[in-house]
Order: C-alpha cells, then sequence, then structure tokens
C-alpha cells in the first residue's frame, strides 16, 4: 500500500509520515500543490492525504484535478478549516473523508483503514463469531436468540461489524450513524454501546465489543486475548 501526503507544513508531514510508514504503509510527501499532482500522476496511491491550505495552491482544486482522472484512489482532507461549509465542499468535490486539525494519529489511522476497505462488496448478511446481522430484514440473531435493537443501535452495530477488528472513534460513530447536523457530543456513543452490550453481550461469556483505549470501541469475536473493557 502506497500513500500520498500533502502537506506543506513539515513538522505535520513528517509526523504523518513517520506515523503510517511505522503503520506499514509506504509514504510519499507533497509539500505543494503542484508537486502532488506531479507526484500523482506517475503513481497509482492507494490513498491521499491532502491538506487544504496549501503555499501554491487550495487543496480544494488539488482535489478536483486528482478527481477528474481515469482513477483516483480515496481521499482524506486535512484541514484547520473545521466549519460545516468546508467540510460539505470537500466532499461534494469529491473527498471521502475529512479530518480537522488538531487530530490524534489514532484516529486518522482509524479512518485510513476503514477508507482503504470501501470499495469491497457490502455483504447483505453479517457474521461475527455466533452473532449475525441481516441487513436487508434488518434483523439480529446471537446463538438462536432474536434480538431487539432500535435504529440507531442496528446502524451503529452494523457499522462496526462491517468493519470487525477496526478500532472505531466516537467521532467516527457519531458521523457515521447521525447526520452532519448532529453537533452533540460524542458520550452519546457511549450511551448507545452500553445498550448494544447490555443486548448482544450482557448474557454471554463471550463478547463482542471491546473499549479501545484512546481511540473508541472495536467489535470482534472475543478469541483474542484483550484488556478488561468496562470502565
Ligand atoms: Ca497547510
Amino acid at each position: 500500500m502506497r500513500f500520498l501526503v500533502v502537506e506543506d507544513e513539515k513538522r505535520i508531514a513528517d509526523f504523518l509520515a513517520r506515523g503510517l510508514e511505522s503503520a506499514g504503509y509506504a509514504v510519499d510527501v507533497a509539500h505543494n500543490g503542484a508537486r502532488a499532482l506531479e507526484l500523482s500522476q506517475g503513481t497509482d496511491y492507494d490513498l491521499i492525504v491532502l491538506d487544504l491550505m496549501l503555499p501554491d495552491m487550495d487543496g480544494l482544486n488539488v482535489l478536483a484535478k486528482i478527481r477528474n482522472r481515469k482513477s483516483s484512489p480515496p481521499v482524506l482532507i486535512l484541514s484547520a478549516r473545521g466549519d460545516l461549509d468546508d467540510r460539505v465542499l470537500g466532499l461534494e468535490r469529491g473527498a471521502d473523508d475529512y479530518l480537522v486539525k488538531p487530530f490524534a494519529f489514532v484516529e486518522l489511522l482509524a479512518r485510513v483503514r476503514v477508507l482503504l476497505r470501501r470499495g469491497q462488496p457490502m455483504p447483505e448478511r453479517l457474521q461475527v463469531g455466533d452473532l449475525v446481522l441481516d441487513c436487508i430484514r434488518r434483523k439480529v440473531t446471537r446463538g438462536n436468540e432474536v434480538i431487539e435493537l432500535a435504529p440507531k443501535e442496528f446502524s451503529i452495530l452494523e457499522y462496526m461489524m462491517r468493519n470487525r477488528g477496526r478500532p472505531l472513534s466516537r467521532t467516527m460513530i457519531v458521523e457515521h450513524v447521525w447526520d452532519m447536523e448532529y453537533d452533540g457530543l460524542t458520550n452519546i456513543v457511549d450511551v448507545y454501546i452500553r445498550h448494544l452490550r447490555s443486548k448482544i453481550d450482557e448474557k454471554w461469556p463471550a463478547k463482542m465489543i471491546h473499549t479501545v483505549r484512546g481511540v473508541g470501541y472495536m467489535l470482534d469475536s472475543s478469541e483474542r486475548p484483550h484488556a478488561p473493557d468496562r470502565p
């Protein structure tokens, strides 16, 4: 997997390149828009991390040019501009996700991993251990037991099962399950996770929902060892 990081601030570019490299990705860095376009023309990147404020051109123009090409990789926009207008504009112009500075590296990594999984076919039935979610009939079972979930609980569970084994931050869960106008606290995720746990985990010795320290939550069958996860 080869990534292109487009960021003029050397400190941030280095931080991103080092972090992504230690996560096992190959990383090229462009410090301005022209260089980003040149590099992305010659190389098939798997993902582009794109800062919006560049010295020679607006990151949104870089995005538009990349999107005009025949094949273009997922683009994760990175910006200090956090207001909703910029964010909507970025997504409208074809960005796949948007992260506002300052951000924690674990959050970036979690988003990168979700983006890399996109484009793979979506199964209609998700299964993790004995937990089964039928996306068409919107039915959840664990073992032989049918589990009744509220719509938001179902959406969270579906999102987590689609990304099994990947840590998902509270922000990612909020943004995935609530619409973009929702500007409440991400604490609501903790409340819903508590409900979900009481429905899909409480009665079973093998837990599915795990707390990931410093990130958020992850769903996986619990064959692998993990730290005790109740607060
Ligand atoms: Ca910048």
